[in-house]
């Protein structure tokens, strides 16, 4: 009899056995740097399969070598990570960059069309237009609020279409929670791919994975994930991922072989005790983020709040947020009445919140994107994308909700906000 269980009653257990640990329950960090092989023609048949000169037998297990090329913690990781996103395979870094490095690396050849939506994460955006470019990949970027055809007809007029090799995409867009549409860009892959060119798309799923969004059944080839963020969930660690078929992770694994940059064992096995909780932290967060945004939604000197869970069916991206999500998440933004100023007075004035950039710990962050994580982008496009002097981000921890609440409203009180930006109407609620 078997039963199929879902990810989080597995997260204890999946990939360890404990007989091969000396019987312990919890699986040991294995802090080594290379494994014994029992003879001689055990070491050539493990190497035989690491270079891909033949396949693995039906029950042959993937034999350890070398800590660059596999681990146990790693390997354990990795499995239990594919159960969330029911991936075939997983590949771990040491960071959420290397892996996103990686895949575009890996992905992506001299005279290849990079499509990428516009905003995407600092570090992603500066490798795409430093980087690539220098490497003779044609980049294009793509806002969310274009269409299908729009994005078609920009590809066309790139005089690249027939080299369209990866749509990259990261949705919600940070800091102003903006989506893009998954199997539409599947889509819009699907119309430019021949049998020679095959289109790939990635989804950077940081923000909504891997508890509320799962790319891969949406029709991508590939997620990505800064495991620094909820997968870790703690502040205590830097760490990336990817997943998707047996196909593409044997690329991306055998590109992570050469550049070194897979994940510590000790790294991977703090993951392995932060997944444990995933669920549990996830779900608090989402539920303490909506106390916050409908209480951030009612304050007087709140001008607007960018939250997913504000939408209403009459929005315009209302059903695609219900067919890609199935939470509003734990990141809130919001427009203060002001400028800079008064941003930076509530961030002052914040006491339990912590004024720092990073996000989807256990502890709630509050940070200001224009002056911080998005300073390098260049003013005009952060005006378009919203990130504007007014626009303070919080990631909302497992607090208690009343204690966030209290604080965001004590900062509030603290702000002083000039007379003129806001109406006698609500300056009587504030008095
Ligand atoms: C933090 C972050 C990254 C980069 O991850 P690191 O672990 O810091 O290297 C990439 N994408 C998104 C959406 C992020 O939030």
């Amino acid at each position: 009899m078997s039963r199929e269980m879902k990810p989080e009653s597995l997260m204890m257990t999946h990939g360890y056995q404990p007989e091969l640990s000396e019987g312990a329950v919890k699986c040991p960090v294995f802090q080594t740097s290379t494994f014994v092989f029992n003879t001689a023609e055990e070491g050539k048949a493990h190497f035989e399969v690491a270079y891909g000169l033949r396949e693995k037998g039906a029950d042959e297990n993937l034999g350890l070598i070398y800590s660059r090329i596999n681990n146990p913690n790693l390997e354990i990781l990795e499995n239990r990570l594919c159960l969330w996103d029911q991936a075939e395979e997983c590949a771990v870094f040491e960071s959420g960059m290397s892996a996103i490095s990686t895949v575009l690396l890996e992905f992506l050849n001299r005279g290849d069309l990079l499509l990428y939506s516009s905003p995407t994460y600092g570090g992603t955006d500066h490798f795409i237009q430093h980087f690539l470019t220098k490497m003779g990949v044609n980049t294009l970027g793509f806002t969310p609020d274009q269409t299908k055809e729009e994005i078609i007809a920009m590809i066309e007029n790139s005089g690249h279409s027939k080299r369209l090799a990866l749509i990259y995409l990261e949705t919600p867009a940070n800091p102003t929670n903006s989506i893009v549409d998954i199997e539409m860009c599947r889509e819009i892959a699907d119309h430019f791919q021949s049998e020679d060119h095959p289109t790939y798309v990635a989804v950077d799923n940081t923000y909504m994975g891997p508890l509320w969004s799962h790319p891969l059944q949406l029709g991508a080839d590939i997620v990505l994930y800064s495991a620094t963020k909820y997968i870790g969930g703690h502040s205590d660690l830097i760490a990336g991922a990817v997943l998707g078929s047996a196909e593409v992770i044997g690329r991306v694994k055998t590109l992570r072989t050469f550049l070194g940059n897979m994940i510590s064992p000790h790294t991977a096995w703090l993951l392995l005790r932060s997944l444990e909780t995933l669920k549990v932290r996830m779900e608090q967060q989402a539920k303490n983020a909506q106390e916050v945004a409908r209480f951030l939604a009612g304050h007087p000197k709140v001008e607007k709040v960018h939250y997913l869970g504000m939408l209403t069916p009459e929005d315009s991206n209302y059903q695609l947020y219900k067919r890609q999500y199935s939470s509003p998440g734990a990141m809130v933004s919001f427009d203060i009445h002001g400028g800079e100023r008064e941003a930076f007075q509530f961030l002052n004035n914040l006491k339990l919140i912590k004024l720092a950039v990073s996000l989807g710990s256990t502890e709630s962050l509050a940070q200001h994107p224009a002056t911080m994580t998005h300073v390098g982008v260049d003013s005009d496009i952060k005006e378009t994308l919203g990130v504007t002097e007014k626009l303070v981000r919080l990631s909302i921890g497992v607090e208690y909700h009343e204690d966030l609440i209290w604080d965001i409203q004590t900062a509030l009180e603290r702000t002083e906000i000039a007379n003129a930006d806001l109406n006698a109407a609500e300056l009587e609620c504030i008095s």
